[in-house]
């Protein structure tokens, strides 16, 4: 990979904010019941959650149709939080956005008349149509003949917004995920149900991408009286980054060494970590990927279908003559899928060939650029020139 596509795919990286959806819903999938009165699934605790989410945005975005039917504020509660938004620089409360093709909306809503900056993301047609009505209320920004969720980030990258929380509704969840646009869901579970036809559910159907066999990864669960907060990231790429990025941090633990990297590793199985590394863990001259194997049996039948994550390209040659390179133990357990972030420079070694000999005995190796300087990071004491 050259250092021009690792630029790119760095930069890419940056200019879309991190998505994260935000639902709660009953057991049987509903947002709502049909009444005019808004059901409520969440209690206080719940509510003071999404606040903690929100106030770790920089941007809220909800739906024309969440707008008229609910008439939210869609502000950060907390005063509390408020203030240490503003004490780390940022404005009191995050961008408040909304998204209609219409360009339908009541400019006496509430949502205009709360909290701090309003963005409206309309198409052509509803720009005119809002053009005077929300003048002095809210910048309207049309993305042309239709609503385009990929244009609207990029659009948002370049306005500097790196979080971005999307609360609802149905329709706009659909979209986000349909694009595959949703970096985080965030799925509050109440314990009820709903059962009415006419009542929103959380998603439309539509063409998910890898429906229904792509399997997302569940990050967290957490208890909140009773209700269940299920934290899931939907897209496969994000699981090689969670785990690089665990893979990095443990690269943080290493006792620093004047003569060596600092490297983390993760071994991970049907989506669960089964063994970490990080260098000189155990003793001053074991390497980060090693010190993970050694964890584990030889035998152990999860390593035929594993991924070993390492911050560094693994070693293909050793000062120490008694101890395996990593890419041979690698090779000898046989895990089938390698993914890094940093291929090794020449500062100790002149010629690394890790990634050529895996990749030659048929190992998948993925490089992460978009992390490569993250894990080098790790390094700073030492110099990489
Ligand atoms: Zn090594």
């Amino acid at each position: 990979m050259s250092a021009d596509s690792g630029e790119a795919s760095a930069l890419q990286g940056t200019t879309r904010p991190h998505v994260l959806l935000s639902v709660a819903m009953s057991v049987d999938g509903y947002i709502d019941d049909a009444s005019a009165e808004r059901l409520r699934l969440s209690d206080a605790a719940d509510f003071d959650r999404v606040d903690q989410v929100r106030a770790d945005s920089d941007a809220i975005l909800i739906g024309a149709e969440t707008l008229r039917r609910d008439n939210p504020r869609l502000l950060v509660d907390s005063a509390d939080r408020r203030a240490a938004r503003i004490a780390a620089g940022k404005p009191e409360f995050p961008l408040k956005i909304t998204v209609t093709a219409s360009g339908e909306l009541d400019p006496a809503l509430r949502f205009w008349h709360h909290g701090g900056d309003k963005l409206v993301y309309t198409t052509d047609a509803g720009a005119k149509r809002l053009a005077d009505s929300l003048s002095g209320l809210a910048e309207v920004v049309s993305l042309g003949t239709e609503l385009d969720f990929g244009v609207l980030l990029d659009d948002l990258g370049r306005r500097g917004i790196a979080r971005l929380m999307v609360e609802g509704g149905t329709r706009i969840h659909t979209a986000f995920l349909a694009a595959d646009l949703a970096d985080e869901l965030h799925l509050a579970v109440a314990p009820l149900l709903v059962g009415d036809p006419a009542a929103p559910r959380f998603l439309d159907a539509a063409s998910f991408p890898g429906a229904p066999h792509r399997r997302m990864t569940l990050a967290d669960v957490a208890k909140i009286g009773d209700i269940a907060v299920l934290r899931y990231l939907p897209k496969p790429a994000d699981q090689d980054i969670r785990f690089m990025q665990r893979a990095i941090e443990l690269a943080r633990l290493c006792p620093p060494s004047e003569t060596a990297f600092s490297v983390g590793a993760v071994i991970v199985a049907d989506g669960v970590e089964i063994a970490t590394g990080y260098s000189r863990e155990t003793d001053a001259k074991v390497h980060a990927e090693e010190s993970a194997l050694d964890k584990l049996d030889a035998n152990d039948p999860r390593l035929a279908r594993a991924t070993i994550y390492t911050t560094l390209e693994p070693c293909s040659q050793r000062g120490t003559a008694t101890r395996l390179p990593c890419t041979d133990r690698i090779l000898r357990a046989g895990i089938p899928r390698v993914v890094l972030a940093w291929r090794e420079p020449t500062t100790f070694v002149t010629n690394c060939v890790g990634v050529e000999k895996l990749r030659q005995h048929g190992v998948e190796v993925v490089e992460l650029a978009e992390l490569a300087a993250a894990a080098m990071a790790m390094n700073r004491h030492l110099d990489l020139t």
